[in-house]
């Protein structure tokens, strides 16, 4: 009954959208041109997406892109395909527009651009009931373990343990069976996915004995030859309401326990259901005229306390409430940690020669380089204050993250920046510490050792990096 009722208030929920999108008139110009356009997904990815055996888009996608149909001027089409990487080919081929739920990788950045993350979802572990509780990866000894071709953080799990004996499987249900039937002693996966088979197919002697490192962000990608694209969806996860992405994490991901139901009784309790829920919805209409703005006020002031408006980088703030974990993370699992500091050279200087606003085009240009130079999905990028930055990277080698920074260095010094009529240089000096934390280390003590490679920076000439742990040698 609850969940009836649940269902039949998303939808009244997702058709029900109040103010059209807020699009400029170049975006809207775009769209009318565009005259339609086509999506693709994961075909086969339950809860998240996929497609029924009579063609139609079903899942958590499905359910987001009702919204946007309802948000957008134009149609929003599915462009059906055999599997993900058909999808991606697809995109690439620019045979289809927008990809609905994919993570940012630097290989689909060369031809897609993606919006801010707008569903989170934990990896897991599942092994069979009887098997303890798994609180680490490190604590897996050698027994085997499955793993969906094409999982993201396969490559992490298998650089930094090695001793790992990790079994590639074709889906899901393959790596569930092997674990029932004794074969492999877990699957990983993510939560979602694992979760949902779980309860579809009643499994009772498996579960999700633990959460491991790495959550998959997914974004919605569209075509980076048309850069509007991306603008518009961004605009539309920002009009997502709370109380919508609530009501469809509670359908796909909570807990379902199916229950044999009586059919005539389910009909008139359906009847009945209906009956309250116009009340309801008339209600729920009433309230939801003043709860939308308060809603939208605190979706904004979330993400205001997160990032730096400026930049759009996260903030000081963000820092404080994710490095510890990200150190508790790397202790635990034996990863290398990198954290560095970038101070900006000479600023107040250029501040001085080119004004304010020109230091500020310098702030954005470089928040822009700096994502586009550490854009794994375990890289943090953090605007301290004023013209300094923190750089946060799980799992990169010291000698790889090295390399990278004096990259991020020389790219900056070679780029001019331009402002109207004025064009100038700036350079950056950064103090950084990339290593496997040791057990008794703080978060405190890590940024003063980076701080004290940011001052030797500077004292070298500026426009450099240096290594904490081996400040003379670069
Ligand atoms: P150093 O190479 O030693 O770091 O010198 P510096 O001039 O960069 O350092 P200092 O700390 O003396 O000056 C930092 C300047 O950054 C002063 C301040 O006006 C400027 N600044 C801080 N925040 C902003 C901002 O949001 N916009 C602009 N345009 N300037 C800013
Ligand atoms: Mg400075
Ligand atoms: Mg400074």
């Amino acid at each position: 009954m609850s969940r009836w009722l649940c269902w039949l208030f998303l939808l009244a929920i997702t058709h029900l959208q109040a103010k059209p999108l807020a699009l400029t008139d170049a975006q809207r110009d775009y769209l009318q041109t565009k005259k339609s356009l086509r999506y693709c997904i994961d075909p086969s990815w339950p809860p998240f997406e996929s497609v029924s055996p009579d063609g139609q888009h079903r899942g958590m996608s499905a359910d987001y892109v009702s919204f946007f149909r309802s948000q957008l001027p134009i149609p929003l089409e599915l462009l059906p395909t055999a599997s993900w990487p058909d999808s991606v080919a697809a995109a690439e081929q620019r045979r289809c527009d927008l990809l609905l739920l994919a993570m940012p990788t630097p290989s689909r950045r060369q031809f897609m651009n993606f919006t801010k993350p707008y569903l989170v979802i934990p990896s897991v572990i599942v092994t069979r009931t009887e098997h303890p509780r798994v609180k680490s990866v490190a604590e897996l000894g050698n027994a085997l373990y499955g793993i969906r071709r094409g999982f993201g953080f396969a490559e992490l799990y298998r650089q930094f343990h090695p001793t790992l004996k990790l079994v590639e499987v074709q889906s899901y249900e393959e790596g569930l069976l092997m674990v029932q039937s004794g074969q492999l002693t877990g699957m990983f996966g993510n939560m979602g996915s694992l979760g949902y088979l779980l309860q579809q197919y009643k499994i009772t002697n498996l579960k999700i004995a633990g959460r491991l490192p790495g959550d998959s962000e997914l974004s919605i990608a569209s075509r980076n030859d048309e850069p509007l694209l991306n603008e518009i969806s961004q605009l539309l996860i920002e009009q997502i309401d709370p109380a919508l992405q609530q009501e469809i994490d509670n359908h796909w991901l909570s807990v379902r326990m199916e229950t044999s139901e009586d059919y005539r009784l389910v009909i008139s309790v359906t009847a009945a259901a209906l009956l309250v829920l116009s009340a309801l919805v008339w209600a729920y209409l009433q309230v939801r005229r003043l709860n939308r703005q308060l809603l939208q006020a605190n979706v904004r002031l979330a993400h205001q306390t997160r990032h730096d408006g400026l930049t759009g980088l996260y903030n000081r703030a963000f820092l404080d409430e994710k490095l510890p974990a990200c150190l508790a993370l790397c202790q635990r699992e034996g990863i290398p940690l990198t954290l560095a500091v970038l101070d900006l050279d000479h600023f107040k200087q250029l501040n001085d020669e080119h004004g304010h606003l020109f230091g500020d085009q310098c702030l954005r240009q470089f928040a822009t380089l700096l994502q586009q130079h550490f854009q794994r999905p375990t890289d943090i990028l953090v605007r301290f204050g004023g013209e300094e930055f923190v750089l946060i990277s799980v799992g990169v080698e010291e000698t790889v993250m090295a390399q990278m920074l004096q990259q991020f260095v020389d790219d900056l010094a070679s780029q001019p920046v331009t402002l109207e009529q004025q064009q100038s240089h700036y350079t950056v000096s950064i103090g950084w510490i990339c290593q496997i934390p040791q057990r008794d280390q703080t978060m405190a003590q890590w940024l003063a050792q980076a701080d004290a490679a940011l001052y030797q920076a500077k004292a070298n000439g500026r426009n450099g990096a240096v290594n904490a742990r081996s400040p003379d040698s670069n």
